[in-house]
């Protein structure tokens, strides 16, 4: 079948990978002259698997006045007088009810735990250089409350079958050395050795090329996608700046954008922009103990760290509702302040590469992947936070779906109308 999808992201490419791998005629179009340049650039890295809970979480509330109040809090709100990102918030605030959250964490983990085999899968069929790494991942958590939270959440997934290791201060400093500088500052971590990093746009442009030369996919970049032409309940073509491209199959990857492309279709996306910045630091020669091995992640100021080849990827901070992806110097420096002061040692912070990138993110946290009202176009958009985690499982379900073939996860959880 010939099937066409619109946008080279992470999202976009691993759907066209699996349909490619299946004999499909495939076609990527994208706005940008190479794949991953916007959302997919240059993420936290994390194949993060085990950690896959939803930001709308039960904890938010207490913290509310606190991230509203301080500029340098993780997470930040920018009101618009929009209905739209009321409804946005008005759902987020629903999904923080106790039960609620823990049904999303437990679709969100079906989803994972699928996304990493079919990962797997790719990563055995195909050799792509993308600084991939399984050092796993160690979370740390700096006030005892936090802490012993953290404790009862690890037993629990223990019984479940996690494999996860409870550490005190002196152990995860042990296990991670560049944590010394923060000795006395924290009471211990949770370590998950199964977690896995890579570098996302390594990712997509090596996948990106396998695509071409072993699968024969067309690659049309600088195409900018304008409208979809819709007649009797099915897409005809797509319009783009450089002509109009047809195909028996349509699959809307392109992120945030999304949003704006369905809307003429009457779909409307319950999408919301979450910006987010990320820092990415060489590790001199020789210092290699100050950087990072392992992930780390920082539970109080909820940044996370991956080493990737000879650098350590820092991403971090959730602007609700921020316009554009433009890097805001004070939201940078508070990041570089926050990093200092638990890893003094990393060298080069101030010649790291600074970005922005924004989350197309829904208030539940869940991905829609699936049906729309017109036949023969399906939707795999609004994977927030977990774009590079989920990509692969959310890939192998389009194709599932192209192939009339049942889906090895619940998809009911993820079909639009239902995710909000
Ligand atoms: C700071 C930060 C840290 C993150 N860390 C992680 C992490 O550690 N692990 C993880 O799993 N996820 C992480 N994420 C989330 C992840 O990066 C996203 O979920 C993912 O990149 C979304 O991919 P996508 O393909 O849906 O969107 P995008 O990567 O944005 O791709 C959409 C594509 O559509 C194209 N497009 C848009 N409009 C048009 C048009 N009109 N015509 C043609 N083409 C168009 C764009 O050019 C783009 O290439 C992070 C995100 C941020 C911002």
């Amino acid at each position: 079948m010939k099937i066409c999808i619109l946008g080279a992201g992470v999202v976009g490419l691993t759907t066209a990978y699996f349909l490619a791998r299946n004999g499909h005629e495939v076609t990527i179009v994208d706005r940008n002259g190479l794949p991953a340049q916007e959302t997919s650039f240059a993420n936290g890295g994390q194949l993060s698997y085990s950690y896959v809970a939803p930001l709308a979480a039960p904890s938010i509330f207490p913290n509310l006045p606190k991230y509203l109040l301080n500029r340098q809090s993780p997470l930040g709100f920018r009101l618009r007088a929009d209905p739209a990102q009321w409804r946005w918030l008005l759902n987020f605030v629903r999904a923080c009810s106790p039960g609620t959250f823990q049904k999303h964490t437990a679709e969100l983990a079906t989803l994972a735990d699928f996304s990493r085999t079919a990962m797997h899968d790719l990563m055995q069929t195909e050799a792509l250089d993308f600084d991939f790494n399984r050092f796993g991942k160690l979370v740390i958590h700096r006030d005892r409350k936090s802490f012993k939270n953290a404790v009862a959440l690890a037993a629990y997934q223990k019984e479940l079958g996690a494999e996860q290791d409870v550490l005190d201060e002196e152990a995860c400093i042990a296990l991670e050395p560049a944590l010394a500088g923060l000795k006395g500052q924290f009471s211990g971590g949770v370590f998950t050795p199964s977690e896995e990093a890579g570098d996302c746009r390594k990712f997509c442009e090596a996948l990106d090329t396998v695509l071409q030369e072993k699968y024969g996919v067309t690659t049309l970049y600088h195409h900018k996608i304008g409208a979809l032409r819709a007649e009797q309940g099915q897409v005809r073509a797509v319009s783009t700046d450089r002509g109009d491209i047809e195909a028996d199959h349509f699959v809307m990857t392109a992120g945030l954008v999304s949003r704006e492309l369905m809307r003429p279709l009457g779909v409307s996306l319950p999408l919301c922009a979450l910006k987010g910045y990320s820092l990415t630091v060489a590790v001199p020669e020789g210092a290699e103990t100050a950087a990072p091995k392992i992930s780390v992640t920082d539970s109080q100021n909820k940044i996370v760290y991956a080493r990737l080849g000879d650098s350590v990827r820092v991403a971090a901070m959730v602007d609700i509702g921020a316009p554009d992806a433009a890097v805001d110097p004070r939201r940078l420096e508070t990041l570089k302040k926050q990093v200092r002061s638990t890893f003094p040692g990393l060298a080069g912070l101030e010649r790291a590469r600074s970005w922005a990138g924004l989350r197309p993110a829904t208030a539940e946290g869940k991905p829609i992947i699936g049906k729309t009202p017109y036949r023969n176009l399906l939707l795999n958009v609004g994977h927030g936070a977990l774009g590079f985690t989920l990509a692969s499982g959310s890939a192998r379900l389009i194709r599932d779906l192209i192939e009339d073939r049942a889906p090895p996860v619940e998809m009911a959880p993820f079909a639009l109308g239902h995710v909000r």
